[in-house]
C-alpha cells in the first residue's frame, strides 16, 4: 500500500481516511505518515551504507518532536541551525554526542548551551566565529569540536532563494581561505579541528554539482592533510531535491557514487544532512473549501488554509500537487482555477491557473509533499492559530500538535501601565 493514495473513492493517509482526521481535529492540518518518513530515512541510511556515514537528519526541514522522535528510533542524528533546534532534538531523545550545531550567526549564548550540552560538533562559517567559539569554549574550560564549513562556489542550480554554495551567498568560509584559516583553527586551544563541512543549497534535482562540489572538498581535504592536519570527518550537507511536479530528482545510486568517488578509501567519517528528502513527500497540508469565486477573468477556489501556513507558494513560487479529497471520476471535467487563501495579500496564493476537477465549498483538498518547509515556517499573521500536526502510523492516529487557541494568541501581549 502506497503511503498517501486513494482508496475506494476517498485520499488516505496509510490507512486513514483523511476526511475522518478532519472530521476530528477540524481543518487546516498538516498530516505526516510514519511510513514514508521511515522509508525515506532507512532507503537514504542504506545508500550510504558501507561509506562510514551517519545521517544528522536536518531539523529546520520539520522539528515537531513525534517526527524527531520517530527518525531518532531509525538511528537518526540531528542538524540543528539554532539551540532551540538543539532543545528540541535533544528532548526528542538524540543525544548531545549527535547533533551538529550549523548555521551562519551562533550566539555567543548559543555556543556556551551547545558546549555546556557536549554536541558532536559545531559547523563553523567564519574566522570571527572561530575566533569567538574558541573564547567562549575556554571560559568553560572546555574544546569545541570543529568542523570549517567551506563555501565550494559552485552553483547548485536551485532557486536563488535556497542557494548557498555560490561565492556571494553568506555562508560558509571561501574555498580559497580554507587552509590558512584551517592552520589557524588547529593553533587554537579551544577549538579541536576536525574536519570539513559543506551545504551547497536545497532542492537540488542535478548531480553534478554535488560532484563538482565534493570534489573541491575531497582535493581540499588532501592538501590539508598534505599540509600536516589530520582532517578526519566531512560532512556532506543535505539538499537533495524531491519531485514536486515532475521534475526528474538525484537518484540515491548516483549520490552514493558521487560520495564514493570523491571520499571513498580516504579513511573518513561521513556525514549527511538531508532535510526535505526525509520529510519532504512525508506530509500533506489538509484545507477545506470555504467559497468558490466565479470572477470576470478567473475562477478563484478559496481554501481555509492561507501562505501564513504554508508559505513555499509565496516565498519560493514552489509547486505543490492539489488534489481533492473525495476521487475524482475519471473522465470528470478540468478547468484552470486560482487556488487561493483568506489573507489580506495577493501573495496569498497556492496555484495560478491550476487545471482541477470540479471543487465546491466544503470540499476536502490535499497539498502534497507539505512535510518539509510546511508547518515549521507558518505564523500566526491575520490572527490565525497555528495548524495542529497529526501522525498517522498504520490505521491510527494522533495529534502531535493541537492547534493553538486565540487566547494563546492574544494571551501573548502584555498593555504597557498607562493604557
Ligand atoms: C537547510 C540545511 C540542510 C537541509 O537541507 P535540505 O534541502 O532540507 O536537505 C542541511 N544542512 C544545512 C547546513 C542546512 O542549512
Amino acid at each position: 500500500m502506497s503511503h498517501f493514495h486513494y482508496e475506494n473513492g476517498e485520499f488516505y493517509a496509510e490507512g486513514v481516511p483523511v476526511s475522518r482526521i478532519a472530521a476530528e481535529v477540524g481543518t487546516p492540518f498538516y498530516c505526516y505518515s510514519t511510513a514514508k518518513l521511515t522509508d525515506n530515512f532507512t532507503n537514504f541510511d542504506a545508500a550510504l551504507g558501507g561509506l562510514n556515514a551517519k545521517l544528522y537528519f536536518s531539523c529546520k526541514a520539520n522539528s515537531n518532536q513525534a517526527v524527531i522522535r520517530t527518525l531518532a528510533q531509525l538511528g537518526a542524528g540531528a542538524d540543528v541551525v539554532s539551540v532551540g533546534e538543539m532543545y528540541r532534538a535533544l528532548k526528542a531523545g538524540i543525544p548531545a554526542g549527535e547533533i551538529v550545531f550549523a548555521g551562519v550567526g551562533k550566539t555567543r549564548t548559543e555556543m556556551a548551551e551547545a558546549l555546556k550540552a557536549g554536541i558532536y560538533q559545531f559547523n563553523v562559517e567564519s574566522p570571527g566565529e572561530l575566533r569567538a567559539l574558541n573564547e567562549v569554549a575556554l571560559s568553560l574550560g572546555k574544546r569545541a569540536p570543529v568542523a570549517l564549513r567551506i563555501n565550494p562556489d559552485v552553483d547548485a542550480k536551485t532557486h536563488a532563494k535556497i542557494s548557498t554554495g555560490k561565492s556571494e551567498n553568506k555562508f560558509g568560509i571561501d574555498i580559497d581561505h580554507a587552509p590558512a584559516i584551517y592552520a589557524e583553527a588547529a593553533s587554537l586551544p579551544g577549538i579541536d579541528v576536525k574536519g570539513l563541512a559543506c551545504h551547497i543549497g536545497s532542492q537540488l534535482t542535478d548531480i553534478a554539482p554535488y560532484r563538482h562540489a565534493f570534489q573541491k572538498m575531497s582535493d581540499l581535504v588532501k592538501a590539508l592533510r598534505g599540509k600536516g592536519h589530520s582532517v578526519e570527518r566531512v560532512d556532506l550537507g543535505g539538499g537533495i531535491g524531491i519531485t514536486y511536479r515532475d521534475e526528474q530528482t538525484i537518484s540515491f545510486s548516483d549520490y552514493t557514487n558521487a560520495v564514493a568517488e570523491n571520499f571513498g578509501n580516504m579513511g573518513l567519517k561521513l556525514e549527511a544532512e538531508p532535510g526535505r528528502a526525509i520529510v519532504g513527500n512525508a506530509g500533506i497540508l489538509v484545507a477545506r473549501v470555504i467559497n468558490v469565486k466565479e470572477g470576470v477573468s478567473r475562477n478563484f477556489v478559496i481554501v481555509d488554509a492561507a501562505m501564513n501556513d504554508l508559505i513555499r507558494p509565496t516565498l519560493y513560487d514552489a509547486y505543490h500537487q492539489i488534489q481533492p479529497v473525495r476521487q475524482p471520476a475519471d473522465d470528470a471535467p478540468v478547468t484552470k482555477v486560482d487556488v487561493v487563501g483568506p489573507i489580506c495579500e495577493t501573495g496569498d496564493q497556492f496555484a495560478e491557473q491550476r487545471p482541477l476537477p470540479p471543487l465546491v465549498a466544503d470540499d476536502l483538498v490535499v497539498f502534497r509533499e507539505a512535510g518539509a518547509y510546511g508547518a515549521v515556517m507558518s505564523s500566526t499573521y491575520n490572527t490565525r492559530p497555528l495548524l495542529p500536526e497529526v501522525l498517522v502510523k498504520g490505521d491510527k492516529f494522533e495529534v502531535v500538535r493541537p492547534r493553538q487557541t486565540y487566547d494563546a494568541i492574544i494571551g501573548q501581549d502584555r498593555l504597557p501601565a498607562w493604557l
